[in-house]
This record gives C-alpha cells, structure tokens and sequence, in this order.
C-alpha cells in the first residue's frame, strides 16, 4: 500500500537540503520499488509568512494523516522578534506535541572517513555508530507542581518535579529494546537510581521490559558514570535509553563526539513507530540560499524514516552504504571538508548520492 510522507522543508537551507532528500527518495521510487506519495507543505517562517502563524491548521492535518513527515529545520533572523507564540520554533513544537511523539532518536555515527573531524582522537572515535533513544515528553521538563514560590522568610526557590508513570517508562523501553534488536543487541539504560527514586523505578520496569527481549544484553548505567564512558571509550555503546533530561544532555555530548553538525539525523516517534525526521541542526541562516550546506543529516533522516516508519530496513541500509561510497570518493560539502579532499556543493552532494545508489 502507498505510504504518505508530508515534506516540511522550513526557513534557512531547509528547501535546500530537503530537495536532496526528495531526490534520493525518488530515485527509490524509481529503482526499488519504494511505494510512497510525497506532499509539500509549510512550516516555520515560511508558514508564518503565508498563514500568520507558523503551522496552519491544514498542515498538522496532513501531518496526522501522514505515514511520516521529514522536516528540514525552521527559524532564521527574519522572524526572532515576533511575539514568542508565533515562532518558528512553535510550529515545531505544536508537531510534537500533537502527533504524540514521546520517543527521540538521535544516532551518533562517525563514518571512518570522517575520523578527523572529532575533537578525539581518530582510534578512539573511528566507527562510532551509538543510537540514543530520549523519552522526549515527560520527565522533569513538564512534571507538575513547578515553578517559583516565595517562602515565609522571603527567599524564593525554585522548584521542578521529577516524575515518570510506569506505562511512560515501559512505552520508551520497548522502544529501545526493538531498535537494539535491529542493531547489536545491547542496551545501556541510564539513570540516577542510587540518588533518585524516580530512576529507581525506571529500572526496575527496564528490567521488566527485558524479559520479552531475551536476546538484548541489558546494562544500567548511572548518568554521571554514562557521561565519562562516552567520552573514554564511546563505542562500548550500542543503543543507550533514557529519560528526558540526561537524554538532553547526553544526546548533545554523543553528537559531538562525531564533530560534524552536517551529519547527525534524527527521528522523534509515536506508540505505533510513526514520525517526524529531521536533521539535528538548525536552519544555518549564515549559509541559506548559497548551495553549501551539507545535505547528509536530512538524507540520513529519510534513513531513519524508512528503517522506523516505512518499514524499508533494505532501503535505509541501502542509502547509508550510498552515503559511505560518496565519503571514500573523498567528496565533501565545506563543514566536513579536509586536504584532499574534493569540495562539493548541497545539490552536487545530492547527486552523488543518487549515482551511489
Ligand atoms: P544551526 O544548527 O542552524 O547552525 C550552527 C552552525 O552550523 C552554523 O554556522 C551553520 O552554518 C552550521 N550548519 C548547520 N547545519 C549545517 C549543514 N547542514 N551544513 C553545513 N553547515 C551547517 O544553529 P543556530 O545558528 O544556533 O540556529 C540558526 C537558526 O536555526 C535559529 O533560528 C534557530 O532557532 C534555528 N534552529 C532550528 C532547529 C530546528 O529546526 N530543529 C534546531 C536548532 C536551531
């Protein structure tokens, strides 16, 4: 059956590298067979432009009916002094927050020819390939009560709550254990469980989860600990599951090990796999509009929509291992560019991929 997948190129060099990830979609379609209907909608600035705000009614319609949406990225210079709720960014927001999805993504993978560009040294990063799955809607940066209260001696304090439901903890494992079982089998769950009780519980359910997962070697790690090993020996890690919070922060750490912002994908999911994919950068306003950026972060995030959304594991293998002979031909857009290498433009990129295909 036909898959709809709603493009949302955005502001900045989204049209730009959306339009590569288009291209190698279609070649696909083409080629292997691959049975989707690709719609184009707006998002971001573009749609503030158009609609007065940055998501239109419509497209978080499309959205909803869609099997998976591939954005680009949203926000440029143009909108920063609008009033908060029209924003950019809340198009974004209002996606994920509607389409319910609780489960991000974000793969550090340094392929070996980018060795170089990592602030680590090439034997200790070469290879890296760690997914990190983030519960992306609960946590503490939306437990309730919060805020900032006066006390009775008048000093204020801040406050937040730390809080996770069963069901939220086992939706996020099973996540985790599933996308372990595509890849090598072994999991690190990370939490705070000899200080917090929330990640007490955590892993406990982790554990419980794990009894339908025979095959996946569980390991739990506590967060302070997780964030040293990942700079010590990063590729001890296969698939990495946490809460919202450390997931923040160690997701960020994770990407750069890899050190090159032009190549990290991501895909944020809901309860039945179905998602939003985008590049882990913003729309780079300084570059939009003049060919240049790196168009490998979205083509990888179409990746990640066949291999979690459209159930097309073949295809995804298919464009990374196209995105790996590009590397050796020594191609390279400008951020991820050394000596000897050849200097290419996003479009020019885009092609190569498509003849590695
Ligand atoms: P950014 O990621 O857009 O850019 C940071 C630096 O990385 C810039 O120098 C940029 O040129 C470079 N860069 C980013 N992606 C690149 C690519 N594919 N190829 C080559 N170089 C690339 O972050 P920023 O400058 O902090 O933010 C710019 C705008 O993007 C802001 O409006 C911000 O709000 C927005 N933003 C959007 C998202 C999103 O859509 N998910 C995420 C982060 C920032």
């Amino acid at each position: 059956m036909t898959k709809n997948v709603l493009i949302l190129p955005g502001d900045g060099i989204g049209p730009e590298i959306t339009a590569e990830a288009v291209k190698v979609l279609n070649k696909l379609v083409e080629t292997d067979g691959l049975d989707i209907a690709m719609e184009e909608d707006l998002v971001g600035g573009a749609a503030y432009d158009v609609h007065g705000v940055p998501l239109a009614d419509e497209t978080m319609d499309k959205a909803h009916n869609a099997d998976a949406v591939l954005l680009g990225a949203v926000g440029g210079y143009k909108w920063e002094s609008l009033d908060i709720s029209v924003r950019p960014e809340k198009g974004l927001l209002r996606l994920r927050k509607e389409m319910g999805l609780f489960a991000n993504l974000r793969p550090a993978v340094l392929f070996p020819q980018l060795a170089s560009a990592s602030t680590l040294k090439p034997e200790i990063v070469a290879g890296l390939d760690i997914l990190i799955v983030r519960e992306l809607t609960g946590g503490i940066y939306f437990g309730q009560p919060r805020g900032i209260r006066t006390l009775e001696n008048g000093e204020r304090q801040g406050y937040n709550t730390y809080v996770y439901s069963e069901s939220e903890v086992k939706r996020i494992a099973h996540v985790a254990f599933q996308a372990a079982m595509k890849r090598n089998k072994k999991l690190t769950s990370v939490d705070k469980a000899n200080v917090l009780e929330v990640t007490e519980m955590w892993r406990e359910v982790v554990d419980e989860v794990a009894k339908e997962y025979p095959e996946v070697e569980v390991k739990h790690m506590y967060v302070d600990n997780a964030a040293m090993q990942l700079v010590l020996n990063p590729k001890q890690f296969d698939v990495m599951v946490t809460g919202n919070m450390f997931g923040d922060i160690l997701s960020d750490e994770a990407s750069m090990l890899t050190g090159s912002i032009g190549m990290l994908a991501s895909a944020s999911l809901d309860e039945n796999n179905k998602g939003m994919y985008e590049p882990s950068h913003g729309s780079a306003p300084d570059i939009a509009g003049q060919n240049k950026a790196n168009p490998l972060a979205t083509i990888l995030s179409a990746a990640m929509m066949l291999r979690y959304s459209l159930g097309r594991e073949d295809l995804a293998v298919k464009i990374e291992d196209a995105i790996s002979k590009v590397l050796d031909q020594g191609l390279r857009t400008g951020d991820i560019w050394s000596e000897g290498c050849t200097q290419v433009t996003c479009s020019e990129m885009g092609d190569a991929v498509v003849a590695a295909l």
